[in-house]
């Protein structure tokens, strides 16, 4: 039986906006103006929650949360040095869905979708269909997990892990805390951004009752993706003892400017969030018009160190292939 908590991020799930059209009903902008097609929808559709919807500004074609889900045709430009794996994730895949690239923490992929399409997401092109998590599949990445002595931390992610039943994931966190060299479960997750309601009873149990150290890294782009009931949610995170962190992704035209940053970790931390990594775009086609340069990414930190104690500053990184951790720039 599905509990009342539970029915009501399930149902905003199910009644999440997948059509152009009606996204541009409700956010009361003229279709015909659409700045160009929305051609690249074929491969990666939209898909937006309405919960998100309503901390869109109506009428405003530039508004930052808008333009983070909203396919341009400029997803379909070729531009070389972009690519559809640019991680080479595909090379450190250790067992079916388990990512083994850094000492002492693997990333679970624990679901294949997420409740978002963000246009600029670097897992788009993911084999997800070869990494398809499930009961069976587990059995091989814990058995991974169980013979590698030098892994502490966990990491689930996907897709977005929180997208997955409670009951899956209560299973899953059990058997990982039966892994005695385990010491820590990290979810990366932007459900509690998109659809807070997902912060269930059930979901904080089998989050903090385990003997594992609970650590929840959210994902929020703009501080007007923080609103009353993501706080809220956060609150009940906070209460449990969960440490959260955010990591963003420096965008194009979304939070490229000193002040929106600012408004941003100053958002976060008022609900009790510290920021975390401050990525730089991963160069995976189809997302080359969210690019910001390196040498604009680093003015931008250095103004924000200027501007912010710094435990409001987040590390401004980028992922390399082939590397033993991110990239600190
Ligand atoms: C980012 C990432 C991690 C976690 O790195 P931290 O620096 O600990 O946050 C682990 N595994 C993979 C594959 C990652 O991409
Ligand atoms: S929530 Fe994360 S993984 Fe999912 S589409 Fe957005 S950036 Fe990609």
């Amino acid at each position: 039986m599905i509990s009342r908590t539970g029915s009501r991020w399930q149902h905003e799930l199910r009644d999440a906006i997948c059509s152009a059209q009606t996204l541009f009903e409700l956010l009361e902008l003229d279709g015909a103006l659409a700045p160009k097609a929305l051609k690249a929808d074929k491969d990666f559709p939209l898909r937006v929650p309405r919960p998100f919807v309503d901390r869109i500004k109506k009428g405003d074609w530039k508004d930052p949360l808008l333009l983070q889900v909203l396919p341009l045709a400029e997803e379909l430009d070729y531009t070389p040095g972009f690519s559809t794996d640019p991680l080479a994730e595909r090379q450190a895949i250790a067992a079916p869905g388990l990512i083994h690239k850094y000492h002492g923490r693997v990333l679970l992929i624990a679901t294949a979708s997420c409740a978002i399409h963000c246009r600029y997401c670097f897992r788009r092109h993911f084999p997800y269909q070869e990494n398809k998590p499930g009961t069976a599949q587990w059995k091989q990445a814990l058995d991974y997990i169980r013979q590698d002595k030098s892994i502490k931390e966990v990491i689930l992610s996907g897709g977005d892990p929180l997208l997955a039943p409670d009951r899956y994931l209560a299973e899953l966190v059990d058997q990982l805390a039966d892994i005695a060299h385990l010491e820590r479960l990290r979810i990366h997750t932007r459900l509690p951004i998109v659809i807070p309601q997902r912060i269930t009873t059930e979901c904080l149990d089998w989050l903090t009752t385990s003997r594992l150290q609970p650590i929840v890294v959210l994902h929020c782009n703009h501080a007007n993706e923080i609103d009353r009931a993501v706080a809220e949610s956060i609150e009940q995170l906070l209460k449990r003892g969960v440490t959260v962190l955010n990591q963003s992704v420096l965008l194009r035209q979304i939070n490229d400017r000193v002040d929106t940053l600012i408004e941003l970790s100053e958002a976060l931390f008022s609900v009790g969030v510290l920021p975390y990594y401050l990525h730089l775009l991963d160069r995976v086609a189809g997302a080359a018009h969210f690019d910001v340069a390196e040498v604009e990414a680093l003015a931008l930190i250095d103004q924000l160190r200027s501007k912010l104690p710094g435990y409001m500053v987040p590390k401004l990184v980028k992922e390399q292939a082939g590397k033993s951790s991110k990239t600190p720039i």
